[in-house]
């Protein structure tokens, strides 16, 4: 498809449009606070912001979901949607994450049916990051304010108007036939170039090179001794981030009556780890800042042959403590 353009005051009725068939989720604002929401009109979007706070890995991955309700001793299906959705206004990085995700959630041997069905059903429509914010560094991890990868259509702020590119034939199919599209001159894809060039100028982090090598020799290093020192175990830098996908199973109500639900968990909590027996494998803060780390940089490399990490920030801007795991990647490199 040749690019596009829309001018802004018709994205409106562009999402407005998109109801009509289906599920659209974007970002809204709700006092102060930008995170994505299933919209009931277009005129609820808000996509003159930064980032959302947290990642729309949500809307893949809920943090609370059930898996089947049981009663008497018979188990009862949970219902589930099979409406198409469209995701406005991801992240690059966040759609990186989701490829993430993906690796865990859609394995041959072991798919997760939820996760796998709203996959299918969604497209994803991305929006160009042309400030990204001193905390992203999507770069270091082979990402980019402006990467299309993962993404369906990506959409790029001109000003009055956005730029259009069509990724996949779903997000072409999104666009074909809609009046409020026209074909876009040669001056926007420059000008998009131009920005999207900028953008990533801007963008600085640490190199990853050689630190999974490096982390392959250090269990045992003093390095852990004193990283977790500060950490509080809030699990935000865990539940904001759209890469960390470790759950809990809880049976809810009664041995006759209840459901079976999965939670969002946390390896930066102790009871994360903490068997029937009492017995817990990663008893202090040092093993478990380590798991977290290890995890992202080694464990899943060794698994899947990339960095859990797509440098989207989160983990670094909501840290109450200021733990940036910028500098620890640093700091394993150069030790
Ligand atoms: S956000 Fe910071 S304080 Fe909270 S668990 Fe993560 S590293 Fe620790
Ligand atoms: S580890 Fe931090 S920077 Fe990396 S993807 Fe997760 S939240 Fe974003």
């Amino acid at each position: 498809m040749k690019e596009k353009t829309i001018e802004k005051s018709a994205v409106v009725d562009f999402l407005s449009d998109l109801l009509e068939t289906g599920q659209v989720f974007a970002p809204v604002e709700r006092e102060g606070i930008v995170n994505f929401e299933l919209l009931h009109t277009g005129e609820e979007a808000r996509i003159d912001f930064g980032n959302s706070l947290r990642p729309p890995k949500e809307l893949f991955f809920p943090c609370s979901e059930t898996l089947f309700a049981f009663e008497h001793g018979e188990t009862t299906a949970k219902s589930s949607s099979d409406e198409p959705r469209v995701i406005f206004g991801i992240r690059p990085c966040d759609a990186a994450g989701l490829r993430i995700l993906d690796e865990v959630f859609l394995a041959d041997d072991s798919q997760d049916p939820s996760y796998a069905g709203r996959r299918e059903r969604s497209v994803l429509v991305g929006l160009g990051c042309d400030q990204p914010a001193r905390s992203c560094f999507c770069t270091s991890l082979g990402g980019g304010p402006f990467a299309a990868e993962g993404l369906d259509l990506l959409f790029t702020d001109l000003g009055e108007k956005y730029l259009v590119e069509a990724i996949s034939q779903r997000g072409e199919d999104l666009v074909t036939d809609r009046g409020c599209f026209e074909d876009a001159s040669h001056e926007d894809i420059e000008l998009k170039r131009e920005i999207a060039t900028r953008a990533e100028q801007s963008v600085s982090g640490p190199s990853v090179q050689g630190v999974k090598q490096k982390l392959d020799g250090m269990f045992d290093d003093p390095f852990w001794d004193e990283l977790h020192l500060k950490c509080l175990e809030c699990g935000i830098c865990t539940y904001l981030c759209p890469t960390c996908h470790c759950f809990d199973i809880v049976d809810e109500g009664t041995s006759d009556n209840g459901q079976r639900v999965r939670v969002w968990d946390s390896c930066q909590f102790s009871l994360f780890t903490l068997h029937t027996s009492g017995h817990n494998p990663r008893l202090s803060g040092k093993q478990r800042m380590r798991q977290r780390v290890m995890h992202k940089f080694k464990y899943f490399v060794d698994n899947f042959g990339e960095v859990a990490c797509v440098g989207c920030g989160r983990c670094v801007r909501e840290c109450p403590v200021n733990l940036d795991i910028r500098a620890v990647v640093d700091a394993i490199r150069l030790s």
